[in-house]
């Protein structure tokens, strides 16, 4: 289906004024038009009509920090800090995936993340074709990077190189996998390491995913070994820019809030994880007003439970109330986050219903105490941010391809998804005890 409309929602658009009784056509995997649902359907005369009466039609949501195959540590306790947690259930695990266990686990996280309206994210995994696999049979679109460290499990310039060879491999082929490189964070990849990912992504041109000062011991590893902070060693090495997504930014000085800033860099907010691991709470109001580009991410599942942008995005409301009430972060600011913040991060044409833009979307059938699909004295956007779940996604819509219609799986056999993850997860999980 080439050409279809979408009609009689409630359309929250991010662009200008949300729309009370609207309907979208789309055409070729782009929204070709947009507007009052009578001059739209005149308009798209013959084409296709998906009536979706009394639903809300929203931007489909960006996740722009996962690790799809730590999706097997689902339910790990919270551990006492981000080390007993590594080294006592991540590490030994990755260090037994092999091809077929990350692919059964990004089946898995793609499906999960597509049920909870999520279309785009950003992936750091060691076995990244294999997510790749997942991510076009799923129908998701994924910024996928493979994870390059020397230290744990991880084998140094062997983990550059099959990041190289993927970069090289998909970067041409303009569909749903975007690849990208991951020096993966500061105590766990070496400065030569971290030096040449740069290298690399320039000459080929590609974005970055990293992480950045997550925890104090980020902090203080980078002035015992560097003599300056994280930010600023990241810099040194050539890894900021515009095409660099950083993940948690939790500790931050005012100077790196600012080099952030100047360089373009986005900062990643993951607060579920911040708090499941200890790692503190970022102050992303002052990201915000010093014009840091902020996303969101879930984390993986180990760190989380879920890969459910709706509850990050209400916990990334809640992380900031629970500070200082300056540090206030309105619901409809973080719902910007989860869409055109990953957007912008990725430098994707999305994140918004407008003429032009990408046909990512999430049709939401509303619980009757939502009611009404209208804007009041606050934005709708909070609404979704405050009282959505998983349980309201109806359909989504990647590229213009119906990938969940009715809550139903339309491109691949959702039962053979959750076999084959649970048949990998006894393996590991009886050679891991
Ligand atoms: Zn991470």
């Amino acid at each position: 289906m080439d050409e279809f409309v979408v009609s009689g929602a409630f359309i929250v658009t991010n662009s200008g004024k949300n729309i009370a009784d609207g309907a979208v056509a789309i055409k070729s995997g782009r929204i070709a038009d947009v507007g009052e649902r009578e001059s739209v359907l005149r308009e798209w005369r013959g084409a296709e009509v998906i009536e979706v009466p009394g639903r809300v039609l929203m931007p489909g949501l960006i996740n722009c920090h996962y690790h799809t195959g730590l999706t097997f540590l689902r339910g790990v306790a919270a551990a006492s800090d981000f080390e007993a947690w590594m080294d006592d259930y991540v590490a030994p695990l990755e260090a037994s995936l092999d091809e077929e266990a990350s692919y059964a686990a990004a089946l898995l996280s793609c499906w999960e993340m597509v049920r909870s309206g999520t279309t785009c994210f950003a992936d750091m995994h060691l076995n990244v074709e294999a997510v790749a696999r997942a991510v076009e049979e799923v129908g998701i679109r994924g910024y996928l990077s493979q994870t390059i460290a020397d230290s744990y499990h991880f084998k140094g310039m062997d983990t550059l190189k099959v990041n190289e060879l993927f970069v090289r491999r998909w970067r041409r082929k303009r569909g749903l996998v975007h690849p990208m490189f991951g020096p993966c964070a500061i105590r766990l990849t070496s400065k030569r390491l971290m030096l040449e990912s740069a290298a690399l992504a320039n000459e080929y041109d590609s974005g970055i995913h990293t992480h950045l000062s997550e925890n104090l011991n980020d902090v203080e590893y980078s002035l015992r070994n560097y003599g300056k902070r994280p930010t600023h060693f990241l810099g040194e090495c050539g890894l900021l820019g515009n095409r660099t997504i950083a993940a948690h930014g939790v500790w931050l000085d005012d100077s790196e809030r600012a080099l952030l800033s100047r360089t373009g860099t986005t900062v990643v907010h993951n607060p579920t994880s911040n708090a499941f691991l200890r790692s503190g709470t970022a102050r992303v109001r002052r990201l915000l007003d010093e014009n840091v580009n902020v996303a969101l991410g879930t984390d993986t599942a180990a760190c989380n439970g879920n890969a459910n942008t709706f509850a990050e995005m209400k916990q990334a409301f809640l992380s900031s109330m629970i500070q200082d009430s300056r540090e206030t972060v309105q619901p409809s600011e973080v719902f910007r986050m989860a869409t055109l913040g990953g957007a912008k991060a990725l430098g994707l044409d999305a994140g918004r219903i407008e003429r032009g833009a990408q046909a990512d979307m999430v049709v939401l059938r509303p619980e009757p105490f939502m009611l009404p699909l209208e804007d009041r004295l606050w934005p709708f956007e909070n609404e979704i941010v405050l009282s959505a779940t998983p349980s309201n996604v109806e359909t989504v819509i990647v590229a213009g391809r119906i990938v969940l219609r009715d809550g139903r799986l339309m491109t691949t056999d959702e039962s053979a998804i959750i076999k084959r993850f649970s048949v990998s997860a006894q393996a590991l999980l009886a050679k891991l005890k």
